[in-house]
């Protein structure tokens, strides 16, 4: 019998509240967990709702007497789940759950290591008790108990093999869910039409790069007439030639992190070189973009010119991230301002 149900004794009248208080007590005693907090918090949880998941969860692991370890009680928890709206970002709340259910399942891994061990053992004395009936009571007699006792064994392998089964579909659940969560964390910061990190993996990229001490400098690059691409030839071309620059700037600036910013806008994260350097790259990205002769793939129509112009500037120590990219997006309608197909550095 699972420890749950042996305490899910009684309930709600005016003492319930002091027998609870007890059957929390008594239940720490029977566990031999201490009396801290943490453990008298999980008691709380658990015994104040003797049907909820986490009851659930504890009478499947106490079933036939084991006790909980440490490891179950953290792994478990028991912190209420956060109440929807309540400001905290969903992929943290997957990831903590994705971490609760990874040891959960770890935990179920002890648990059916701990099984087969004691099958083993079991196995040997079934052998050594085998041998020791034979030799004292008659064959007959041996043969009845050998059987029965074989029957124990064969009942409590096939116990741990569907333990082991359960097991193997838990660690390939919870496999699941942690790859699901990774390509849910990277779709949250990939543009999608040009496979580009987005404005969001663009400004982590930044926090972290503004603690090493590298120098950084940071390019904004907007498409020029691009409204008048999507008007003469479609949105659909105006996607594939955003597709086309993302491409252009991702090879021209190798090493370095390109962006699309948004819109027709893509930001550029230099990090380690001069804005002598990142000139020379931006430049050298622009020309390549600006020389192209972007035509239409089934029609061969041609587009006539793509440009784009850039803004680029070097972070000094005063700068946070919204003052380097104001001055950077300041330059970048300079050299709109300019004529276009260019870039200004400051
Ligand atoms: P400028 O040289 O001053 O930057 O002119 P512009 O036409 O590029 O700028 P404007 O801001 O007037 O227009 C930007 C256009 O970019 C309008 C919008 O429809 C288009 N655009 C933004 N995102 C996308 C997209 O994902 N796909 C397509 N096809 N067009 C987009
Ligand atoms: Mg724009
Ligand atoms: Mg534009």
């Amino acid at each position: 019998m699972g420890f749950v149900r042996a305490f899910r004794a009684s309930g709600g009248d005016a003492d319930s509240g002091r027998r609870l208080f007890e059957r929390i007590g008594a239940f720490l005693a029977d566990q031999r967990l201490e009396p801290e907090p943490g453990n008298y918090a999980f008691a709380y949880h658990l015994l104040a709702d003797p049907e909820g998941p986490l009851a659930r969860a504890v009478a499947v692991l106490t079933e036939g007497g084991v006790r909980l370890t440490r490891r179950d009680i953290e792994s478990l928890g028991c912190d209420p789940p956060p109440a929807s709206g309540d400001g905290a970002p969903s992929t943290q709340r997957a990831e903590g759950l994705v971490a609760r259910t990874q040891m959960q399942v770890e935990g179920f891994e002890d648990m059916v290591s701990a099984m087969r061990t004691e099958t083993e053992g079991f196995g040997r004395d079934l052998a050594a008790s085998a041998e020791a009936i034979s030799r004292s009571a008659g064959p007959e007699h041996a043969a009845t108990m050998v059987g029965e006792v074989g029957r124990i064994t064969a009942t409590m392998l096939n116990r741990v093999r569907t333990a082991e089964a359960r097991l193997e579909s838990a660690t390939r659940e919870a496999s699941e869910l942690r790859q699901k969560l990774e390509e849910a964390r990277d779709n949250a910061r990939r543009d999608p039409l040009t496979d580009l990190p987005n404005r969001r993996a663009f400004e982590e990229a930044f926090a972290a790069q503004a603690g090493t001490g590298d120098i950084v400098c940071l390019a904004v690059c907007d498409i020029d007439h691009f409204k008048s691409v999507n008007d003469r030839f479609g949105h659909a071309v105006g996607d594939r030639v955003l597709k086309a620059i993302a491409d252009a700037l991702r090879q021209a600036c190798a090493g370095h992190l390109v962006a699309r910013y948004g819109g027709e806008e893509f930001a550029v994260l230099f990090a380690g070189v001069d804005i002598d350097g990142a000139q020379r790259t931006l430049d050298a990205a622009r020309a390549r973009v600006a020389t192209k002769r972007y035509r239409i793939r089934e029609s061969d129509m041609p587009l006539g010119e793509i440009t784009f112009s850039a803004g680029l500037t070097r972070a000094t120590g005063e700068d946070s991230y919204q003052t380097l990219f104001q001055r950077a997006d300041a330059l970048l309608y300079a050299a709109k301002s300019a004529g276009r197909n260019c870039l200004r550095t400051g």
